[in-house]
């Protein structure tokens, strides 16, 4: 492993680390509504609802996010990482620092919608 791959390594690795803090820092807003004492009234409940399905949603992102990077740190192993998975062609450097968990070439990307967010 080379010292750019070794880098990138550490770089995933902050990136997990980071997102598992947030993750563990919300936490408490997922909790549910009912245990929630310090809100009364219909209206705050509603906030208070609204505010966990979006609590929710960003979690279900997060994990999203810690799970693709965990795959990019697999890769890095098999010394794939880098390379796209699609063409084999190596990814553009600037794409790589933009999403260190991104999977295919901007090539390939721009042919497969679903995969153009990571
Ligand atoms: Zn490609």
């Amino acid at each position: 492993m080379d010292d750019k791959q070794n880098g990138f390594r550490l770089r995933i690795v902050q990136a997990i680390e980071q997102l598992q803090a947030v993750a563990d820092s919300s936490q408490a807003a997922a909790q549910p509504v009912e245990l929630d004492q310090t809100r009364v009234g219909r209206l705050s409940r509603m906030d208070a609802l609204q505010g966990q399905a979006m609590a929710k949603a960003s979690e279900g992102r997060r994990q999203a996010q810690i799970k693709a990077l965990q795959q990019a740190l697999g890769r890095i192993d098999q010394g794939e990482f880098g390379s796209c998975l699609r063409c084999g062609e190596p990814i553009g450097h600037a794409r790589l620092e933009a999403n260190l968990a991104v999977t295919l070439c901007i090539d390939c990307a721009a042919t497969d919608e679903s995969n153009a967010a990571f």
